[in-house]
């Protein structure tokens, strides 16, 4: 799971983005990539690699606009490539999204979608369904058509969309992936982390599981699985950006003790279907290939090499 980083405002989208996702880079990934809406259409760049990829493909003024979402991937399903970065269009790219997490019925989706909506897909990636699923119910209305699409999807996710139609607006949901919305005077932020969004605001709001946001630069509602609006208290910020990279603790060490339940479950979480079987849906081996096994390797380092022992 990996960066997120959406804006809206008046101006500049691509900067801000571009700032928050270079906050997110200590939690590692492979690729970056950036989409925005400019002149009625939806513009995509991405790369693989470092975010300094990216930077060398988005330099023009002209690309640019005052609402974007980005994203730094962590590749599960699909080799790190550019066609598999996200943000992922659908056919016309009248829709862009980004995704954090998993879809674990990705595969079910991807067939139905080709076989009764003529779906072409490009990329190898369990996200770029949900690209396609909001096409397909989007009829002028943005929430609408993720609220329809995440009612078609299993897994976690922290996704953000944006349309063509609707420049002016962000819409994101959560589900066992961590989501937070960044309150500013004229513009708004929605991102994975909280250190993506300091160098620009302090005053936050956690969003909760099965919640929706909708973003426009001088609003942030949000909404319960119900549909019903939420009113969240607002979170201050107090630490500064090295130290929230740290969450408040002391040393990275001790942030990543404290963090070993959360992290044991957003890992597994992914891995667990509803009904208790596991999902291994990125491996494509099957039990004859295993059983033809004669060998394993382990590569890995320190605790990794442990773990995988
Ligand atoms: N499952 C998605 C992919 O492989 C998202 C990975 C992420 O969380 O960065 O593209």
């Amino acid at each position: 799971m990996c960066g997120i980083v959406g804006f809206v405002g008046q101006d500049h989208a691509k900067e801000k983005i571009i700032d928050g996702l270079k906050r997110l880079e200590y939690r590692g990934y492979d690729s970056a990539g950036i989409a925005l809406p400019i002149d009625g259409k939806i513009q995509i760049r991405k790369h693989v690699g470092e975010i300094k990829n990216l930077e060398k493909i988005i330099g023009e003024p002209e690309f640019d606009s005052s609402v974007g979402i980005g994203h730094t991937r962590w590749a599960t399903h699909g080799a790190p490539s550019d066609v598999n970065s996200h943000p992922h269009g659908n056919g016309d790219n009248s829709i862009a999204i980004v995704h954090n997490g998993i879809i674990e019925n990705y595969q079910e989706l991807k067939e139905m979608l080709a076989k009764e909506h003529g779906v072409e897909f490009k990329s190898e990636t369990d996200s770029e369904v949900i690209a396609h699923l909001i096409g397909i119910f989007y009829d002028g209305d943005l929430l609408e058509a993720v609220n329809k699409a995440v009612a078609e999807m299993r897994g976690a996710y922290a996704v953000c969309a944006i349309a063509a139609a609707e420049p002016d607006k962000i819409v994101a949901v959560r589900k066992d992936a961590p989501l937070v919305a960044g309150i500013g005077k004229g513009f708004n932020f929605i991102a994975s982390d909280i250190p993506a969004l300091l160098k620009y605001v302090r005053e936050v709001y956690l969003i909760e599981n099965n919640e929706t946001v909708v973003l426009t630069k001088d609003d942030i509602t949000i909404y319960d699985e119900a549909g019903k609006k939420v009113k969240r208290e607002v979170f201050h910020v107090t630490w500064d950006a090295d130290a929230a990279e740290k969450e408040g603790y002391e040393h990275f060490m001790l942030k990543e003790i404290h963090e070993q339940p959360k992290g044991i479950y957003e890992t597994l979480v992914r891995r667990i279907n509803d009904d208790g079987s596991i999902n291994l849906d990125g491996i494509t081996m099957t039990k004859d290939d295993i059983e033809g096994f004669n060998k394993v390797y382990i590569v890995a380092c320190g605790t990794a090499y442990h773990a995988g022992l």
